[in-house]
């Protein structure tokens, strides 16, 4: 994949530019075009969205008048843009800039501090997170080494941050390949459920997305280019597993014990550790009695078995979480017969373009107006930066026996409830699909109707009596019903809550990490864990979000947080940064005592969000804007530097 845009001049007829705009989504069409032609009377008061309305096609929250009035508008612009032999665009100057901004996030409040991190993630003038300062000229006498532990999407941006301010960078990865979660997870049917624009980085965009939520091997193909783009690919050491971490309190220095796949080991020194190893790729396989009886083959969905062919077979799926409902469609397509094992309903979003390509329109206006793909992450952006939040809150006053937290988390329940029995006309089907836990207890899992109408199918089966034992030829459920199969594919998620397992890792006074969590992790800001110096995660507790932004965001901040420790460090002439217990536990009960407010927090569904201990140790119940406020830079009161 290119990370460009490339703009073409344009020469089309009147007729066919109208055409093409004719299907966008407005305000970051308007946005494009107002910033392309310098035309920015086109973002009136009259045209903006109505957040009463859907931010679907085909109007993108608008009123279809007002919508098809706006295009027309956005048309005619370009085709005076057109008449004037297609100039190159003007920067727009700071008002400008700020009119185009507060257009496309309306109707957010927009102040002088989310106006910087809306325009970090516009990226339009370059890249705006880069670290400002140099290893040389901060600390030109020292040498400082960090290596990162996985070249996933967190690992690759660390990597790339840190080597920006001239660090000595290395990244050692257990797989043969790059690409983590988007190599491990080749699932049939795996795509993003974030719209591409926004599920990339702020400083690696593209206008070559082939879909509105690319498939795997596109974000794997992205990655790669990425890692090639950035000159990242040298740093990796492949087929490399860190086995051990140890902090040595005498040189101040990490010992990581590497491990390669003929068994073979070495030692690898570094000043600063990062952990970059994701929270959903150890695979959960059910503690189901007689799991490994089973005469057929079975395998878990991120260990995807490409060689067994499921055509005219009888196959079992056990879970309906995000990856089943992405694989249940396309195994449907092949097995003889499919049956679906559902323990817990999952709430389903209706995005009716989920599956689509986009349309030669949307890629008519990319080469031709190459800020238009800016301009719709900044949409979207805006629109998930809060996204259903307020939706999750919990109304201390509300009744939660009628399944809702609040009387707007009732209202989102009910219209998704409308939707349901739209799709699942069966009295009978919809009873079993229809989720009983609050909207926002788990992340909802977007279908454009693909995955409902195959439950409907007459040869799949959705099963949801609860599964006694596998058996050498089947399953047999708890009423004593035993169900044939002849491959059975488990998708049933992840360890999530046994972070940085299985590695052990060592910090201060030889304290094991594993031992002071005892199955609780926390951190601080979800990068730093007190005792453990010079030690950074990404994706670390507590930064996971259900119901607003992109987990690649995160982890750009996260990136960004350790990258100025990193510098911390180098302009203090300091030898190691440990985190102050007073800092961590604070912000430790501020994360639970929000949490204790959100739909996830009180709801007692089965989720991957609870750990054994009984805390949520995974998510983010904040906005985005407030973790860019907290990691834009480390405060030195929360640390102890020696
Ligand atoms: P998951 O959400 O944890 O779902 C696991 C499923 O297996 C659930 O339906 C669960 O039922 C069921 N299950 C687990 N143990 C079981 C047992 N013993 N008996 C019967 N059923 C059992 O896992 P996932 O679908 O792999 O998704 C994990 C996360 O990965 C998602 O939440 C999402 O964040 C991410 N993901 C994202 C995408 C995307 O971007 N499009 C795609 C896939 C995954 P219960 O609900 O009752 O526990």
């Amino acid at each position: 994949m290119r990370l460009d845009f490339t703009r073409e001049d344009i020469d089309a007829d009147d007729a066919t530019i109208r055409a093409q705009a004719a299907q966008a989504p407005v305000a970051p069409l308007l946005a494009a075009v107002a910033q392309l032609t310098g035309e920015y009377d086109l973002l009136s008061d009259d045209i903006r969205p109505d957040p009463a309305l859907p931010w679907m096609p085909p109007d993108y929250g608008y009123p279809s008048e007002t919508a098809a009035r706006a295009r027309l508008s956005a048309a005619d612009a370009l085709i005076r843009y057109r008449d004037r032999r297609c100039p190159p665009p003007v920067e727009p100057d700071p008002k400008q800039l700020r009119a185009l901004v507060e257009f496309v996030v309306a109707p957010a409040a927009v102040d002088d501090d989310y106006l910087e991190l809306l325009q970090e993630e516009l990226a339009l003038g370059g890249d705006l997170r880069a670290p400002r300062w140099r290893v040389a000229t901060t600390a030109p006498r020292r040498r400082f080494s960090v290596a990162v532990i996985g070249a996933g999407m967190s690992g690759l941006v660390a990597a790339h941050r840190l080597r920006q301010a001239g660090v000595d960078v290395r990244v050692f990865e257990k797989n043969t390949d790059l690409g983590g979660t988007w190599l491990e997870n080749s699932y049939p049917g795996c795509r993003v459920d974030v719209p591409n624009h926004l599920y990339s980085y702020s400083f690696a965009q593209t206008g070559h997305w082939p879909q509105f939520n690319s498939t795997q091997p596109v974000l794997l193909d992205y990655f790669r280019s990425c890692a090639d783009e950035f000159g990242l690919a040298e740093l990796i050491s492949l087929g490399t597993e860190v086995v051990e971490a140890r902090w040595n309190d005498q040189t101040s220095r990490w010992a990581l014990r590497l491990r390669d796949a003929s068994g073979a080991e070495r030692t690898h020194e570094a000043n600063a550790v990062v952990s970059a190893v994701g929270q959903l790729n150890r695979p959960s396989l059910p503690d189901i009695e007689g799991i490994d009886s089973f005469g057929g083959p079975y395998f878990h969905s991120a260990r995807w078995r490409h060689d067994i062919d499921v055509t005219g077979r009888r196959v079992a799926v056990i879970g309906t979480g995000a990856s089943a409902v992405q694989f249940v469609p396309p195994l449907a397509e092949r097995a003889a017969r499919l049956t679906v094992y559902q323990r817990t309903a999952p709430w389903l979003l209706p995005v009716p373009n989920y599956h689509d390509d986009l349309p030669a329109e949307i890629n008519w206006l990319l080469r031709h107006v190459p800020d238009y793909a800016r301009w719709d992450r900044l949409t979207t952006f805006g629109r998930l930066q809060e996204g259903t939040l307020p939706q999750t809150i919990v109304d201390p006053r509300w009744d939660r026996s009628n399944n809702s937290v609040s009387a707007v988390n009732d209202l989102a329940r009910r219209r998704l409830t409308a939707w349901y029995e739209a799709v699942f006309p069966d009295p009978a089907l919809r009873a079993k699909v229809l989720p009983t836990h609050f909207y926002g207890a788990k992340r909802m899992i977007p279908d454009s109707g693909r995955y409902a109408a195959t439950l409907q199918r007459p040869d799949v089966t959705l099963e949801t009596a609860e599964i006694g034992r596998i058996t050498p030829s089947g399953i047999q459920l708890a009423d004593g019903r035993h169900v044939d199969h002849d491959v059975i594919v488990y998708g049933t998620g992840f360890q999530a809550s046994r972070f940085l397992t299985p590695m052990r890792v060592v910090g201060a006074g030889g304290l094991d990490l594993h031992d002071w969590w005892d199955g609780d992790a926390r951190a601080h800001l979800g990068i730093t864990v007190p005792r453990f110096p010079n030690l950074f995660l990404m994706y670390g507790p507590n930064t996971n979000i259900v119901v607003n932004g992109s987990i690649i965001y995160f982890s750009e901040c996260a990136a960004r947080y350790i990258t100025e420790c990193v510098g911390l460090l180098l302009a203090r002439d300091a030898a190691s940064l440990d985190c102050r217990p007073e800092a961590h536990d604070r912000y430790n009960e501020w994360i639970d005592a929000a949490t204790d407010e959100r739909a996830w927090g009180v709801s007692d569904v089965h989720t991957w969000y609870r750990n054994g201990k009984g805390r949520i140790a995974q998510n983010w119940p904040f906005n985005l804007y407030d973790y860019w406020r907290l990691t834009r830079a480390p405060n030195p009161a929360d640390y102890v530097l020696r």
